[in-house]
């Protein structure tokens, strides 16, 4: 199988082509750091980051930029509120997105332009889109024409008429006198006299938020790249204009494929500062939660879909990727044969030649992996196959407990080891990485039996409806808490706890 993504600008999964054989060139849409970054970013970059991973582990050569948004209304108003610059505000806001980032081991972009330092790139495609008669000026302002744009909505879906009609009834009076059109855009803002602001050819103002990312794409990429990255909540209106943008100004394609992810709800409702279920990656992980376990929970469900945030659930995921750090640990705490030599370095994770050596059921497995991966990044499925293939070495981890390793057979000793090493190399592609230091876990015993059979009966329904793709989720959703499924005939289904 390929690799496909469901792609927002058809609504459908494509096969992935790269524009350049063996490179990928990405844009992320980056974080207004007026404050600290909260479980969404989390969601939406760790799934980010896996994609970048995966792509590198193919080998691809991936170029991923993400900009930082420094100046707009959010930053003005907090730097205001804190009795500080925008300037300070923001670097300060910089260092803490590097700081939680890192804590999650999410991959640093290649490049991370800000906006404030990109004016001049800016200013130019402002005046590029002038040229072209798609933007106007009007009193310190400038606007994009958007029926100038045959296009415009292609993304979203939606039609201009009738955006036209709801976004009047919006328009405050101001705006209402300067904009052609209801639906047009700002490139540039006219600033009061007492804000920050930068000199254009249009006096002292400062950039709308969606121009900042065409700029940034064609400096950094070029004129079309490969895949544009950012939460749903972005297809409208900012991945609208910056398509519009971009496409009216380059005349050329901005991206082939636009990947979105799904928003985290809290408790089952949406997470909004207005709702006060708003949870800082911060005091998250300051709650005894590893930035570990948070990973593996981001990626037990796939990324388009909501992701339901819950303690529960929480709670789950820490006892799954324990189990999982436990294998991963096995090769340093026993440090066997050439370990040194193979230290496996998880940031640049690459298909290595051992994978020739390996036996039937762990190439099979190998296989299945990518096949998950390949089918727009199922991760859920991959994590499945790190259980599966974890089982053998928790096997010998129980058997050494009983004898010393220098009396196990070579034979044997190398056979786990290869599939140590299987593990800890798709675990990196996932970006999980074993933490040392964690507490061995007391026994898992304490399985809800409820919650099982309930799911057991959930998977039984999905069959019956032939929906197999429910029934295989549910299936390694039960693994990923230590559970196992026999099934036996007449469409009865046991369950037995993985051993420990
Ligand atoms: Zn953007």
């Amino acid at each position: 199988m390929s690799l496909k993504f469901t792609n927002t600008l058809s609504k459908k999964k494509e096969d992935f082509i790269s524009i350049n054989p063996n490179q990928v060139k990405i844009y992320c849409c980056g974080v207004t750091v007026y404050d600290l970054c909260h479980l969404g970013h989390a969601r939406s970059y760790l799934n980010w980051d896996v994609l970048r991973r995966f792509l590198t582990w193919k080998g691809f050569e991936v170029k991923f930029v993400q900009n930082f948004t420094d100046i707009d209304d959010k930053i003005i108003n907090r730097a205001n509120k804190e009795g500080c610059s925008t300037d300070e505000l923001s670097e300060r806001n910089i260092d803490e997105f590097h700081k939680d980032m890192d804590t999650l081991s999410i991959l640093r972009p290649t490049s991370m332009p800000r906006a404030t330092k990109c004016l001049h790139q800016i200013i130019n495609f402002i005046e590029e889109l002038e040229q072209k008669k798609v933007a106007y000026s009007s009193n310190g302002d400038v606007y994009f024409s958007v029926d100038k744009h045959k296009n415009y909505g292609k993304l979203s879906g939606r039609e201009i008429e009738n955006q036209i009609d709801n976004a009047a009834g919006r328009l405050k009076k101001n705006q209402k006198e300067s904009k052609k059109n209801s639906l047009d855009f700002a490139l540039w803002k006219k600033s009061n006299s007492d804000e920050v602001s930068y000199s254009s050819p249009w006096g002292n103002g400062r950039p709308g938020w969606h121009i900042e990312c065409s700029a940034m794409v064609k400096q950094e990429l070029g004129e079309s790249i490969d895949i544009h990255l950012g939460g749903s909540d972005l297809i409208f209106p900012h991945h609208e204009n910056e398509i519009a943008q971009s496409e009216a100004c380059n005349g050329k394609e901005l991206a082939k494929y636009w990947l979105h992810n799904g928003m985290v709800n809290v408790g089952g409702e949406k997470m909004s500062k207005s709702l006060g279920n708003f949870t800082t990656i911060r005091s998250l992980l300051d709650k005894d939660i590893s930035p570990m376990t948070l990973r593996f929970f981001v990626l037990q469900t796939n990324y388009r879909k909501p992701l339901d945030f819950t303690e529960e659930a929480l709670k789950a995921a820490s006892k799954g990727w324990e189990r999982l750090n436990n294998c991963l640990s096995f090769g340093y705490i026993y440090k066997i044969k050439d370990q040194a030599k193979n230290e496996i370095n998880i940031d640049k994770p690459i298909k290595r030649s051992f994978f020739n050596k390996l036996d039937e059921d762990s190439f099979k497995l190998l296989s299945d992996f990518e096949k998950y991966m390949d089918d727009d990044l199922n991760t859920s499925g991959a994590l499945s196959i790190l259980f599966e293939l974890s089982q053998p070495i928790k096997k010998f981890i129980s058997f050494l407990k009983e004898k010393d390793i220098n009396e196990v057979d070579q034979e044997e000793l190398n056979e786990v080891f290869n599939k140590w090493q299987l593990l800890s190399e798709l675990a990196g592609v996932l970006g999980l990485k074993v933490n040392l230091n964690q507490e061995k876990p007391t026994n898992n015993t304490e399985l809800d039996t409820n919650k099982i059979e309930e799911l057991i009966k959930n998977r039984s329904l999905a069959k019956a409806n032939k929906d197999f793709l429910l029934a295989d989720k549910i299936r390694a959703e039960l693994k990923n808490i230590g559970v196992d499924l026999i099934d036996k005939p007449k469409g009865v289904t046991e369950w037995k706890q993985l051993s420990d």
